[in-house]
């Protein structure tokens, strides 16, 4: 079994077991719902013909509609879906959203094809998966290496192919989320994840006691979800004084000045090195640094044994998903940090994605305020009864979550 899938599995079995499910509960909770393979087809440019391998796990579908994204890897297998299906359950779950579990995948290095290889691809996939999907069955969304272009190639295919005749050509398009904005997608998508991990920067320096102004923060990754905490987390007030890429970092003790200005440096330098007022940092050094939040947004297992005991951050908010070891959360729980765990910090993007279903089914558009006073509820909500729970029962916010999360599944 695959590393992924024996933690997610593990970390619900515990969290079950606590709460007092049979074992038959946590073996029949663990089990996908699904489980859809197909070797897509399709012509390659030169005309040969080349099969890929393709998977759709439904999970959980007691609170709503699977909900998950479809990601493009050459390292993609069947249990490695199922463990990010089996966690999309949970993630929908603690942000209280009316959905469940899902996760599709396709084998392929998507930078070895071709544009047009990689739309037919796509096309290939929602029509081969078109009968198992639709806005009130499935709704898949972008993951690593697809985006709204995959989606807008995958809506249009699938509204070809669909023989529903209950929904409205707009209600179709709630098939998929993370779609463009002219294309029936949401305000507010592209930020979402780093904003919803933003707002619960907010509610836990409120619980911490700390002003934003007298907090440091640190953010690993300038990726999507990094430069928007980044972005965010400066227009809240607080200071962040270390940013990085796979390269290396920058740090400034009084703050970075302008996060914008940064990744514009970053593109057209192609490295993060030389903004003026700073000075580069390696990536190791960012982890370690004495500030009061430190924000993994890039990797998983960025902090494992060998480096949490150098670990000086008060808080950290898992932004990436799995950054955090279990050895390590136990090291950084014992010096009294607290550790937000991904599941909870992370689920602004799937909240916003639920909006733009929402949105779609109801045939409305929202502004990006609208949007966001929704989002900001959903993570307010969501990390005040984690937190509550937690020193309720004196349990660590990822077990908080977890139980939390399986109950409301059960109910
Ligand atoms: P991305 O590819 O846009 O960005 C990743 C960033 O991490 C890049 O800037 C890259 O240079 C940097 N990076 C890679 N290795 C690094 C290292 N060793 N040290 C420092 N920086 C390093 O990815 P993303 O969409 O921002 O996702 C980041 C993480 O968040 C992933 O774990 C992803 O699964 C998770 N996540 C993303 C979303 C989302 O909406 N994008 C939602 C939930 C979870």
């Amino acid at each position: 079994m695959n590393s992924m899938l024996a933690t997610a599995q593990t970390s619900i079995s515990n969290a079950a077991r606590r709460i007092g499910w049979t074992p038959e509960q946590i073996k029949d909770f663990l089990k996908p719902k699904h489980s859809h393979h197909f070797d897509l087809t399709i012509a390659m440019d030169d005309g040969h013909e080349k099969t890929f391998k393709a998977y759709r796990i439904q999970h959980n579908n007691k609170r709503g509609p699977f909900k998950g994204g479809i990601r493009y890897h050459h390292q993609v297998d069947e249990h490695e879906v199922q463990a990010l299906a089996t966690l999309m359950t949970i993630k929908c779950a603690i942000a209280d959203l009316p959905l469940g579990g899902g996760k599709g995948g396709i084998i392929v290095d998507p930078k070895k094809l071709s544009l047009t290889e990689l739309e037919r691809l796509s096309r290939a996939w929602a029509r081969a998966f078109a009968p198992h999907i639709g806005p009130e069955i499935d709704v898949p969304a972008p993951d690593v290496n697809t985006g709204g272009q995959t989606m807008s190639w995958m809506v249009d295919e699938f509204i070809k192919v669909s023989r529903d005749l209950i929904h409205t050509p707009m209600q179709k398009y709630a098939t998929f989320t993370g779609k463009p904005l002219d294309l029936h997608g949401s305000a507010g998508r592209t930020e979402a994840t780093g904003q919803g991990g933003v707002y619960v920067l907010e509610d836990l320096l409120k619980k911490m006691g700390k002003k934003p102004e007298e907090t440091t923060v640190a953010v690993q990754g300038i990726g999507n979800v990094g430069y928007y905490f980044a972005l965010l987390a400066q227009k809240l007030g607080c200071k962040v004084v270390a940013i990085s890429d796979s390269r290396g970092g920058i740090y400034a003790a009084e703050g970075l000045k302008s996060i914008e200005h940064i990744l514009k440096h970053k593109h057209t330098a192609g490295k993060l090195e030389g903004v003026t007022g700073t000075r580069r940092i390696a990536n190791e050094h960012l982890l370690e640094l004495d500030v009061d939040i430190l924000v993994p947004a890039a990797l998983e297992n960025a902090i494992t044994v060998h480096n949490a005991p150098k670990v000086k951050a008060k808080a950290v908010i898992e932004m990436a998903n799995g950054p955090v070891s279990s050895e390590a959360e136990n090291i950084l729980t014992k010096k009294g940090a607290v550790v937000v765990p991904d599941v909870l910090a992370n689920s602004g993007g799937v909240a916003v994605s639920y909006l733009e279903w929402y949105q779609n089914m109801h045939e409305e558009k929202w502004t990006l305020e609208d949007v966001n006073t929704r989002l900001k509820k959903y993570m307010f909500d969501a990390f005040d009864a984690v937190w509550k729970y937690h020193l309720k029962h004196k349990v660590s916010l990822r077990e908080a979550t977890f139980e939390i999360a399986l109950k409301r599944v059960m109910e």
